[in-house]
This record gives structure tokens, sequence and C-alpha cells, in this order.
């Protein structure tokens, strides 16, 4: 975990990450209940089909500094994502979707349930 704690839903499959969820066939994200851990053979397997991150979603600690995305006091990701959908500060239409890293997400802490409406249609933001 970072220094504060926070967790980056926009991660890599990577050994260590946490699985979030998967693409369902309308396009929004399926969420887990719970994070599922990442290891080898996940991601040797998940990666024979395309590259996992266009149909999953994963999460790892917060890199910060060591991000492209880290401006020194938030990440731009998310700020870009909801500026390209335009979904900004929208009311969630449903209940607040379950997610296994509400409480450390970073983009949650910044854009609040915006970043929960985006989380579901993106897939992974550069
Ligand atoms: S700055 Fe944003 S994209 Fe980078 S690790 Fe943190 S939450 Fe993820």
């Amino acid at each position: 975990m970072c220094e504060t704690g926070k967790t980056c839903p926009n991660a890599r499959c990577e050994d260590g990450n946490l699985l979030l969820g998967v693409k369902g066939p309308d396009g929004h994200l399926q969420r887990m209940r719970t994070a599922l851990p990442v290891d080898g053979t996940f991601v040797e397997t998940a990666a024979r089909h395309g590259p996992p991150e266009a149909r999953m979603r994963f999460a790892s600690d917060c890199a910060e500094q060591g991000c492209d995305n880290w401006t020194g006091d938030r990440c731009r990701a998310i700020d870009r994502v909801l500026s390209f959908l335009a979904i900004d500060d929208l009311p969630l239409h449903d209940r607040r979707p379950p997610c296994p890293i509400r409480a450390t997400c970073r983009w949650f802490s910044q854009r609040g349930d915006s970043a929960c409406h985006a989380c579901s249609v993106v897939i992974a933001a550069e």
C-alpha cells in the first residue's frame, strides 16, 4: 500500500494485483464482491485471449510519484476520463454498485460517485 493507503482501480493484469471485475455483454463492468488476487498463472492464461485489461479491471496500490498520471496531489486519469465521458457530477441512477476497493479507491476519493460511473464503462485509462 502506498503512503496514503490509496488503491488504483486502473492497474494492469500483473502478479500481485487484484481482479475487480469482468466486462459484461452490455460493455459494463460486472464487479466482484471480493477482489481476487492475481497470480502468474492467471496472468499467463488471461493473456492468451488478448489484453486482459480490455476485458477485466484490476487494482493495485496507487504508485503516486511512480505513475505518469500523478500530478503531485491527484490522479489526472480519472479527471480525463470524466471530461471525455461528460458524466461529471451526475448521480448514480442505480444504487451505488458494490465495489471491493471503494474505501481506499483513489478515483472515488477524488470524484465520488462519478468515478464509479466511469469505472463501470472504462476498462483501462492511460
Ligand atoms: S495516479 Fe491514478 S492511475 Fe496512477 S497509480 Fe494512482 S490511481 Fe492509478
